[in-house]
């Protein structure tokens, strides 16, 4: 996803960054000038690899597989932002520009899940990211405007807008919880699971580390703050997420150049920061 330029915005973050930026950039930098450009990407590809081996090592996530119904409570899926403007290739400034692996294995998981739900009329819950042309995002460019089909559903799941155990829930930021407060104060989400007496939810979507992570933060404060009777656990499935990829060699080139953003390492990051805050983040799900 070359095209895209999200840029990171939390300070621990960013501080990780700078130091990710030196080592990959310094390593760079010593290779370049006495071997050929694609010795050189092997080299960072190898270094890639052993720094993903160091976070697992350093940061283990404890991943699960997660059986549901789990301790017989009942469960809700959460599918964050699973639209065109961020998914389908070229549609828009935050889509793709090529077939990402990871973003169509998220799909078609999420496909599979939420059938699988539906079947057993669990609740789902879907955000839209979806923006009005005159009021932008900032740091992003525009992205999901209304009416560009940006803001859809993915092909695959565009069968959840006539699908009745699904609620659509459009929202103009990157937090789902904020995006659901309506003009009355009252919140999409929280009467969500409060009508349908959700004890658990299951979150799937992308970005990994962008609207998927800070929908679980706040969602696990507003639970420890007592608003979101009666959520319990909050469930993160890997596999259905994903992020986007915009290594530093690329990032520099961009005007004005842009955050480096390695797929693989801020996916994990992502699910670090939610396992950090109280979410479980599981590996494999299967339905009883
Ligand atoms: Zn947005």
């Amino acid at each position: 996803m070359h095209a895209c330029i999200h840029r990171l915005t939390s300070s621990t973050q960013f501080t990780l960054w700078i130091s990710l930026a030196r080592v990959w950039g310094d390593a760079g930098l010593m290779v370049f000038g006495s071997i050929g450009r694609q010795e050189w990407r092997s080299k960072m590809a190898e270094k890639g690899d052993r720094f993903m081996a160091h976070l697992e090592a350093e940061l283990p996530l404890g991943m699960e597989a997660l059986v549901l119904p789990f301790e017989d409570k009942r469960v809700g899926l959460v599918i964050v932002d699973e639209v065109n403007g961020f998914c389908t290739v070229g549609n828009g400034n935050l889509a793709p520009t090529e077939s990402v692996e990871a973003v169509t294995e998220m799909v078609k998981h999420t496909d599979h899940l939420a059938k699988q739900f539906s079947a057993r009329t669990w609740p789902i819950i879907a955000f839209l990211d979806t923006h009005q042309e005159h009021k932008p995002e900032p740091p992003y460019p525009p992205h999901c405007i209304e009416g560009t089909g940006e803001e859809n559903l993915v092909p695959e799941l565009l069968w959840l807008e006539s699908d009745p155990n699904t609620t659509l829930m459009r929202k103009d930021c990157i937090n789902g919880f904020v995006g659901g407060i309506r003009d009355d104060g009252s919140n999409i989400v929280i009467d969500w699971i409060k009508n349908n007496k959700i004890q658990q939810i299951l979150v799937v979507g992308i970005c990994t580390d962008i609207c998927v992570m800070d929908f679980v933060v706040t969602a696990l404060s507003a639970r420890n703050h007592g608003i979101m009777k009666p959520l319990e656990d909050v469930f993160v499935f890997s596999e259905a997420c994903a992020t986007y990829h915009l290594p530093l060699d690329v990032a520099k080139t961009l005007k004005p150049p842009a955050f480096p953003h390695p797929q693989d390492i801020t996916h994990y990051m992502g699910l670090y920061f939610a396992k950090s805050r109280g979410a479980r983040i599981v590996n494999k799900v299967s339905l009883l």
